[in-house]
């Protein structure tokens, strides 16, 4: 430690602090983020009528509670009851600009949202149509946030499904609206039993295309996962990837050795994208201050922090950090490197990634750490 970080405390943000700064999120699933009112809402419009509560709050409570519960099936359940009321082009508009005004209000100035349109088409619509109306629905939201007093910018990243056939016809589907409000493909579902090497094709097209794609790897599952989903298919980001800490060993008197391929993540500056709560949800990891998210920080590796399924998770961006500034002590120092993380390694183009760092995200952060500074004198001199 040298001798200036000895003398400046460091500045922990507080938890407004933590909600105004301003956040990248990666990693964000539109059927995982509804607000229960709403879920409510569009199934009485649409008459479905097998959702276990008829309470906003008691529904919310239960998502919760059914992905805490270590069980599968219930697991499945929570997103078998949100996909079931986004099947119309109305419903996936307000859940989409929901979920945006949601974001924004939490602070979140750029987010890549994701959803499998191939869930979508029970009720008629086509591929075509689904993704339509959650750009639509995105846009709104971004009108709605401005007028709020947000700005934010979201992209969507269309998924195709792990254990399905159509991983294909969704990268092609996501080259065709792409500079339209689809910035990148991703690969989701249960990880055993069913290797992203099974969708190679989709892979190879979407290379040919020179089009990003990350892949759901290691969360479940272990390293071979996240070799395959790099070496094989060429994945630009990993979804979790926190299995990497298996190809890590930390020795008693705290030497850290990398095996090849976490120093080759390492070494490429390969992003992470780590969604803690959920983590612990599913057993990936067993606490906060477990999570290989601290260790992974200190190593340099690239880092993000992302939510996965707010509803599911009864989580926000800002949640996640404070968590995590609880638990590690995160500085606002730490809090812009994970943002800025995060910036750099989305899919829009390079400029605007750049213009975003310097121009949002870092006058952001100078922002609170000034405001922090002023406080603190005013602390001192009491
Ligand atoms: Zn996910």
């Amino acid at each position: 430690m040298t001798e200036s970080q000895t003398l400046q405390p460091a500045m922990t943000p507080t938890t407004d602090q933590i909600r105004r700064a301003p956040k990248v999120l990666l990693h964000d699933h539109l059927d995982g983020g509804l607000r229960p009112a709403t879920v409510l809402e569009l199934a009485r419009e649409q008459g479905y009528d097998r959702l276990p509560e008829s309470d906003a709050a008691r529904l919310g409570e239960w998502f919760r509670a059914a992905a805490d519960s270590g069980s599968l099936e219930r697991y499945l359940e929570t997103f078998a009851h949100t996909c079931a009321v986004m099947q119309t082009r109305d419903a996936l508009f307000r859940v989409a600009s929901e979920c945006v005004q949601d974001l924004a209000a939490d602070g979140v100035v750029y987010a890549e949202v994701r959803y499998a349109p191939e869930q979508h088409l029970e009720a008629g619509l086509t591929l075509e149509q689904v993704v339509e109306a959650v750009n639509d629905g995105f846009r709104e939201g971004e009108r709605l946030a401005v007028a709020a007093g947000h700005r934010i910018r979201v992209g969507a990243l269309l998924t195709a499904m792990r254990h399905a056939a159509r991983a294909l016809e969704i990268a092609e589907l996501a080259n065709r609206h792409r500079d339209h409000g689809v910035v990148g493909f991703d690969i989701a579902g249960a990880e055993a039993g069913f290797p992203p090497t099974r969708h190679l094709d989709a892979f190879e097209f979407l290379k040919r295309e020179n089009n990003h794609f990350t892949i759901h790897a290691g969360e479940a599952f272990g390293l071979p996962s996240i070799w395959q989903a790099l070496q094989w298919c060429g994945a630009d980001r990993l979804g979790h990837g926190v299995r990497i800490i298996d190809d890590i060993t930390v020795a008693d008197d705290g030497t850290v050795t990398l095996g090849r391929l976490a120093a080759y993540v390492r070494d490429k500056r390969v992003p992470l994208e780590m969604c803690p709560t959920s983590n612990l949800q599913t057993g990936a990891a067993s606490s906060y201050a477990e999570h290989p998210i601290g260790l992974l920080r200190r190593l340099r590796f690239r880092v993000t922090v992302n939510t996965d399924n707010r509803l599911m998770s009864g989580t926000s961006m800002s949640r996640e950090f404070e968590e995590l500034v609880q638990v590690f002590r995160y500085s606002l120092e730490d809090m812009q490197w994970f943002t800025v993380n995060a910036m750099k390694s989305a899919f829009i183009p390079f400029d605007e990634r750049l213009a975003m760092i310097n121009d949002v995200i870092k006058p952001g952060y100078a922002a609170l750490r000034s405001e922090w500074l002023f406080s603190s004198e005013l602390r001192s001199r009491g």
